[in-house]
């Protein structure tokens, strides 16, 4: 029988964000995933990571930590969702933590904040016991970066809406029950014409176009998924109509940081590998530690995990307080995504030929890492947002 954690609000604060409950929370989380996940993240390199995964966390309480009890969550603060998917990195696998993520950080927070009572209970319920599994449709083969720019549309017909469109590089595409899609219902209009809903994906019209290869994060689906005359009833609308935009701009906030906290602790678990080979591996005589200019890029990742860090801790802190701090999710996304892929880079270069190789471990954190620094918001994008909130205002 699954033991499952709740939260004491009375907990000893062991740091800036975090109590002894947190911490509690994220050693028993931790030692579930090194014992029960990590041993496979090799295998599912090759054959992604299976669905029991969601169910085993589901019952264990991981999934619905900052969620209300009521809905069978753990009823925990935002803080519970940094240390689920700190302590998931301790799998190795960045596959496995991306499609947990999109489940628990993408969909789950907006289906909680717009849905319906009647949404929450058919979907929300049984996606906190893992009995469902999720995805999140908002790229398209035509636009990505440019939601507004999104051409599948709902259109009303009698008391539903029929889809028509297609989604792209959608993470648990191929596996999962239902999808929170972005479509529009006015196509005339960019921002104000968007409109989210929850479709099953075995409605008749839905189907999965093809999986993608990718360079990283094998242990994850992508797919391409097409919606033809796909009709779906009123009370799948989540939130308001002509409003899916803004929704989603607001699910789009925890997004960025929890791929803040991904790239800093995957960056993190690379970096205490190559320390440990750093003081094993000998060269002219001594540990290849013991060069200076291996002992400084040791510090300087060190250095830059830190600052990531904080910068995620501080902005999760105004989440938590109820601040929409964009500027700052932005700017924690594109710091800990940048420091993670030259922390990557440097550790394959501190384990020489060895980092090459795939039994390190360390090139695949390589690969997988490089997804951060486009998915949830290029770093382009990440600048154009910060940029923009700097202009003077007139
Ligand atoms: C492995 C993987 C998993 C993904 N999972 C999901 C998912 O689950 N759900 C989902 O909806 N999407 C998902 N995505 C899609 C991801 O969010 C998009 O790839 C990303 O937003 C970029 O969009 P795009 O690929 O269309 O690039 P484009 O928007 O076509 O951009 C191409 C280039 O132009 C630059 N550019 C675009 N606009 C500007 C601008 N205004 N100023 C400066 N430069 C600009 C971009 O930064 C980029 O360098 C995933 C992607 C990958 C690779």
């Amino acid at each position: 029988m699954a033991t499952v954690q709740k939260p004491d609000y009375a907990g000893r604060r062991t740091g800036f964000i975090f109590t002894d409950e947190h911490d509690a929370l994220r050693d028993s989380m931790t030692a579930w995933v090194i014992k029960e996940l990590a041993p496979h993240a090799e295998e599912w390199e090759e054959t992604r990571f299976p669905d029991w995964v969601f169910r085993r966390a589901g019952e264990l309480g991981f999934l619905g930590l900052c969620l209300p009890e009521e809905y069978g969550g753990q009823g925990g603060d935002y803080y519970y969702s940094l240390v689920r998917a700190e302590a998931l990195t301790h799998a190795g696998s960045g596959g496995l933590s991306l499609g947990v993520s999109v489940h628990t950080d993408m969909v789950m927070p907006p289906l909680h904040e717009f849905g319906t009572e009647d949404q929450r209970q058919r979907y929300l319920v049984p996606s906190i016991a893992g009995e469902l599994i999720s995805c999140l449709g908002i790229s398209e083969p035509g636009a990505g970066s440019d939601v507004a720019a999104i051409r599948t549309r709902a259109v009303r017909s009698g008391g539903d809406w029929v889809i028509n469109g297609s989604k792209m590089f959608i993470t648990n595409g191929a596996r999962a029950d239902y999808i929170l899609l972005v479509v529009k219902t006015r196509p005339d209009e960019r921002h104000k014409g968007m409109s989210l809903f929850l479709v099953d994906m075995k409605s008749p019209g839905v189907s999965v176009s093809r999986t993608l290869k990718k360079m990283g994060m094998h242990a994850s689906d992508t797919a391409e998924i097409t919606f033809e005359d796909v009709r779906v009833p009123d009370e799948n609308l989540l939130g308001e109509e002509g409003r899916g935009f803004y929704h989603i701009s607001w699910e789009l906030q925890g997004e960025r940081l929890v791929g803040a906290v991904m790239a800093v602790a995957g960056a993190e678990r690379v970096l205490e590998k190559t320390i440990e080979y750093a003081y094993g591996r000998h060269a002219f005589g001594r540990p290849v530690a013991e060069f200076q200019s291996i002992r400084h890029k040791l510090a300087q990742m060190a250095t830059q995990i830190e600052a990531a860090k904080q910068l995620t801790y501080a902005t999760a802190w105004r989440f938590q307080n109820g601040e929409y701090a964009v500027r700052e999710a932005t700017m924690a996304k594109l710091f800990a995504t940048q420091a993670a892929c030259e922390i990557a880079d440097q550790c394959i270069q501190i384990h020489g030929g060895y980092g090459y190789m795939q039994e390190y471990g360390i090139e695949r954190a390589y690969r997988d890492m490089r997804l951060y620094r486009i998915g949830g918001g290029t770093d382009e994008i990440m600048l154009d947002v910060i940029g923009r909130s700097m202009a003077p205002r007139r």
